[in-house]
């Protein structure tokens, strides 16, 4: 504990933001106006969190990390899981697509489509496994607004967003990174 002067107070359980395990802490801070209003430091990772009945900043990003991937796009999948951790919903659907369509460009789909031409791209071309395109349908149902229109995006949307996008960065590059490569 590298903490001046952090307090015991009662151990509360929460998944850490930072290292993303679950914790139980009782080192930290809480406020002198409202005792709900707490500062928990990590046994993990030393980080501090801010905790409330209802809040918890920094927040935990959805989805897992995935083996293989390229510089670029390990990056924007990233920014796409740490954007829901501080609830910036449509920055993280925003990225996710624009992660998708770098990924079907990737794969030999022409540049200059729509999101959607290039999600019916990845699946006409085989990378949505057949009991996956229930996603498809359910992503095109979201991402069939006008070009400029400005919709704004919640929770559930960003967090469906980073799933299918998990299991499509690990059908196109982590399990095929773990076995030979057929000819
Ligand atoms: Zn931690």
């Amino acid at each position: 504990m590298t903490w001046s002067n952090a307090q015991d107070q009662t151990p509360r359980s929460y998944t850490c933001g930072y290292c993303g395990k679950v914790v139980a802490s009782n080192k930290g801070y809480y406020s002198q106006i409202d005792s709900n209003l707490r500062v928990f430091v990590c046994p993990n990772c030393d980080k501090p969190s801010y905790l409330t009945p209802s809040e918890q900043v920094p927040g935990v990003a959805p989805g897992n990390e995935v083996k293989a991937l390229p510089p670029d796009i390990e990056t924007l999948y990233r920014e796409a899981r740490n954007s829901v951790a501080v609830s910036a919903y449509t920055a993280s659907v925003l990225t996710c697509r624009k992660l998708l369509m770098n990924i079907a460009v990737g794969l030999g789909a022409p540049a200059s489509k729509s999101f959607m031409e290039y999600v019916e791209y990845l699946s006409a071309n085989g990378y949505v496994p057949p009991k996956g395109k229930g996603w498809v349908d359910h992503i095109r149902k979201k991402g069939n607004e006008a070009n400029h229109e400005i919709v704004l995006m919640g929770r559930t949307d960003a967090d469906d967003l980073i799933a299918f996008t998990e299991m499509l960065l690990k059908f196109i590059y982590e399990f095929p990174s773990r076995v030979p490569v057929v000819p």
